[in-house]
C-alpha cells in the first residue's frame, strides 16, 4: 500500500528554481509527501523565504538555499549547505530554467550562452554533485524538467529548444549510467504552463491562439507538473528510468 502523504518521508529533496512557478509547486508537493525540502532560488529571495514560512509545520523540514545553478562553485556551496542542514540529497529536481524568444539571427552570443548555461549546464553541475552520495546509498532520483520544445523543436525558440533537447539526452544517458547504482533519471516535458515564464513570452493574441490548440482546453498548471514529478520521485517507481513524460494536455508543440 502506498501512502502518498508520507511516501517521501526521511528523504532530502533539492528543487532548483523553487522560488516561483513550477519549482515552487514541486517543493510544496515534496514537502506534503513528507520530504525534507531544500528550496533553491537565485534572485527571488523573498519569494523563497515566503514559501519556506508557508511550508513551516509538521512533516519534513524546509530550508532555502541561494545559488546560480550555472556556476559550479555556487552549486557546490549550495550542496554543502543542504548536506550540513538536512543531509545528503536523495531526490534532485533540476527545474531552474530561463527562456528566450526570437529569430535565430536575432539570438546573441550571450542569449545562447545563458540558455545553455542555466538549462543544460545547471542540471549537469547539480547531477554531478548529487551523484556520489546517491551511488554510495545505492538510491537516488533525478527528475529533469525539460519541455515539449526540446522534443519537437519550436520556431523562434531554437536556443531554448536546443537546451531542453540536450537536457533530454543528458537524462537518458545518465539513466543508463546510474541505473545500475539504484538511481533513476527521468525527464518531464511540459507543454504551456501558466507561470511568469509563459506570461513573459506571449502577448494576449498569442495566448488566445495557443489556448485554442490545447486539447485539454485549459492551461497547464504548476501542480500538473508537480504531480508527475512526485511519481518519478517515489521510491516505488524504481523500474521507470530514462523516460520522457509529456505533460502537455495533449498538445504536441
Ligand atoms: P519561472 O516562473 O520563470 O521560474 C523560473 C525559476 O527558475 C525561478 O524560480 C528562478 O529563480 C529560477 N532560476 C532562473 N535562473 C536561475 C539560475 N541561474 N539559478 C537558479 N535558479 C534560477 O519558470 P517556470 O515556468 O516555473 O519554469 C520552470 C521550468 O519549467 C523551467 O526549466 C522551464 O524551462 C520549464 N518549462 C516551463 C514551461 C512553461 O510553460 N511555463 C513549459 C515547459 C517547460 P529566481 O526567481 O529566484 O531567480
Amino acid at each position: 500500500m502506498i501512502n502518498s502523504m508520507d511516501s517521501l518521508r526521511g528523504m532530502v529533496c533539492l528543487v532548483t528554481g523553487a522560488s516561483r512557478g513550477i519549482g515552487r509547486a514541486i517543493a510544496v508537493a515534496a514537502k506534503t509527501a513528507g520530504a525534507d525540502v531544500a528550496v533553491n532560488y537565485f534572485r527571488s529571495e523573498k519569494a523563497a523565504a515566503d514559501l519556506a514560512a508557508q511550508l513551516d509545520g509538521p512533516g519534513g523540514r524546509v530550508i532555502i538555499v541561494k545559488a546560480d545553478v550555472s556556476d559550479s562553485e555556487q552549486v557546490d556551496f549550495m550542496f554543502n549547505q543542504v548536506e550540513r542542514r538536512l543531509g545528503t540529497v536523495d531526490l534532485l529536481v533540476n527545474n531552474a530554467g530561463v527562456a528566450f524568444k526570437g529569430l535565430l539571427t536575432d539570438t546573441g552570443d550571450e542569449d545562447w550562452a545563458r540558455l545553455i548555461a542555466v538549462n543544460l549546464t545547471g542540471p549537469f553541475l547539480c547531477s554531478r554533485r548529487a551523484l556520489p552520495s546517491m551511488v554510495k546509498k545505492r538510491f537516488g532520483r533525478i527528475v529533469n524538467i525539460a519541455s515539449m520544445q526540446g522534443v519537437c523543436g519550436a520556431s523562434c525558440e531554437a536556443a531554448y529548444a536546443a537546451s531542453k533537447g540536450g537536457l533530454i539526452a543528458l537524462s537518458k544517458s545518465l539513466a543508463a549510467e546510474a541505473g545500475p547504482s539504484g538511481i533513476t533519471v527521468n525527464a518531464i516535458a511540459p507543454g504551456p504552463v501558466m507561470t511568469d515564464m509563459l506570461l513573459a513570452d506571449l502577448d494576449e493574441e498569442e495566448m488566445a491562439g495557443l489556448l485554442s490548440l490545447l486539447p485539454a482546453g485549459r492551461w497547464g498548471q504548476p501542480e500538473d507538473i508537480a504531480r508527475a514529478c512526485l511519481f518519478f520521485l517515489s521510491p516505488h517507481n524504481s523500474y521507470i528510468n530514462g523516460s520522457v513524460l509529456a505533460v502537455d494536455g495533449g498538445w504536441k508543440a
